[in-house]
């Protein structure tokens, strides 16, 4: 659950990061920003802002937006298994464009820069980090597990994939709820 006026200020907050980026987006598009606090009523430390540019049955591209210090929790997209074809599940490739972005990823523990928020260091097992500055890109292929985080200055970010099934995506913290709920009385 997130309070609406966070919810408010926290788009609002995530649109300057972008506008320092020079990607133009339309008045739609701007007012279609949407924040995701996983259920977790933590959004200011575990959530993400962020604004589908297209999504067809096919491809999906969105820009996303942490703020300063802020953290997607530790997930995988994992296959599809009842469609008519068989389906990996989203491969994901990620374009950096503005402030400090990390990713964390399976393979040796290199975490320097970032952080594991604090009481949650079951839910984030991945401690491999690669440092994106703007236009470092990254590739995650079907099924690879990740958390991200940002630092002091916040990330913007491209996400370009495969389709997008979010009801799907598995977390490491039993906790997470993909579907964000609004609290319209604060
Ligand atoms: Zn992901």
């Amino acid at each position: 659950m997130i309070p609406r006026s966070l919810y408010d200020r926290c788009c609002r907050e995530a649109l300057t990061l972008v506008d320092r980026t020079g990607v133009v987006l339309t008045d739609a598009e701007r007012a279609a920003i949407e924040a995701a606090d996983f259920g977790l009523s933590d959004h200011r430390r575990q959530g993400l802002q962020l604004i589908t540019l297209f999504a067809t049955d096919r491809l999906s591209m969105r820009l996303l937006v942490l703020l300063p210090n802020q953290t997607e929790p530790e997930h995988r997209h994992p296959p599809i298994t009842d469609g008519p074809t068989p389906n990996p599940g989203k491969e994901e490739h990620i374009r950096a464009l503005y402030g400090d972005l990390r990713f964390y990823l399976p393979g040796e523990d290199t975490l320097r820069e970032g952080f594991v928020p604090e009481g949650k260091e079951d839910v984030y097992t991945l401690r491999h980090e690669v440092i994106l500055r703007p236009g470092d890109q990254l590739a995650l292929p079907a099924g690879t597990p990740h958390w991200f985080q940002s630092g002091p200055a916040g990330a913007v970010f491209f996400s370009t994939s495969t389709t997008v099934h979010d009801g799907l995506d598995h977390f490491t913290d039993p906790a997470v709820v993909r579907e964000t709920v609004i609290d319209e009385t604060a």
